[in-house]
């Protein structure tokens, strides 16, 4: 591994100070570093920094009524065990529970997840189908962006070169569900996801996938099949349909597209069912 300076800024003007004064490419952003290790490891980057956000104070859970607001370098272990997510957002209980094994889970933050920007991530679709928002801190202040207009593609998000994650937003607590295929839990990443969620306030659907390149992605047309708190099996089936016809399935190294498009149907199937909406 190439040598680096490590820098752990204790407040969060500090590591934006930081991130200003360094050029692009020349600082990377540390935070469980589950995915940074082997970046830098293998040589993927090779930077001069190494900005910790470590002392940052934002391990943080906040439940404010139905909302949950997430710091972005909260461990997804502590997450995994509050007492609450299971039973108000079990999409999400079930996405965090899906990122490698416990042992990846103590040191693996959400800011992370989304930093990494992966196409088989497994709390982006979960983080789309909820409407998630996420606070967004640099030089001029803070912002507040959807996650689908963060995640622009594999690595590749809309983050600014001074700018930082600096929480989640979760605006209600949704009946949701999340199911994967893959060939070893604990060591692979999905080749298949299907995220979906029920709004309560705007009573419709959100309906995600993920696995494939470019980016997860939320698909509306799955979202109108989908109407009316239980639908039906013909409401699924029309779902899963125009998820095969509107998700642009693709094939790379690790599944092949009618791989990918035959786990739809009982992945979405399973989910809906499993979120209470009737299916089968
Ligand atoms: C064995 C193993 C298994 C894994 N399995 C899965 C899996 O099943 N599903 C899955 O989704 N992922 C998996 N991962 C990937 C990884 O654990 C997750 O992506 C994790 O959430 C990354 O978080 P981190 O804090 O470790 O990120 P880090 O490695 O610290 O950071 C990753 C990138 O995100 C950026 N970043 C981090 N925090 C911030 C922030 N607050 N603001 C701005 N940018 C930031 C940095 O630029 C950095 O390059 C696995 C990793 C390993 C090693």
């Amino acid at each position: 591994m190439p040598e680096f300076e490590l820098v752990t800024p204790a407040t969060p003007d500090e590591a934006i100070a930081t991130l200003r004064a360094s050029a692009p490419g020349d600082v990377a952003v540390l935070a469980g570093g589950t995915d940074l290790a082997g970046d830098l490891d293998q040589g993927r980057v090779a930077p001069r920094r190494v900005l910790s956000l470590r002392r940052l104070p934002w391990r943080t859970l906040d439940w404010n009524g139905e909302s949950l607001t997430i710091g972005s370098t909260l461990p997804l272990r502590t997450l995994e065990l509050d007492a609450d997510l299971a039973r108000r957002l079990p999409g999400l209980y079930a996405a965090v529970r899906a990122v490698g094994s416990v042992t990846v889970r103590h040191r693996a933050t959400i800011g992370g997840n989304l930093g990494r920007a992966a196409p088989a991530s497994d709390l982006v679709p979960m983080l789309l189908a909820l409407d998630a928002e996420v606070e967004l801190l640099g030089p001029d202040g803070l912002r507040t962006i959807t996650v689908d207009r963060l995640v622009r593609a594999s690595r590749e998000t809309a983050l600014g070169p001074a700018e930082l994650i600096r929480a989640v937003r979760i605006p209600e607590a949704r009946p949701s569900a999340y199911l994967w295929q893959r060939v070893r839990p604990f060591h692979d990443i999905s080749h298949m996801a299907v995220a979906v969620a029920f709004s309560p306030s705007r009573r419709s659907w959100r309906v995600a996938v993920a696995g494939f390149p470019p980016r997860p992605l939320l698909v509306p047309e799955a979202e109108s099949a989908l109407a009316g708190t239980r639908p039906d099996l013909v409401s699924v089936e029309r779902a899963a349909e125009a998820v095969g016809r509107h998700a642009p399935i693709v094939a790379d190294r690790r599944a092949s597209e009618e791989y990918r498009r035959r786990l739809v149907r009982p992945l979405l199937r399973r989910a809906v069912a499993a979120a209470g909406g009737g299916g089968a």
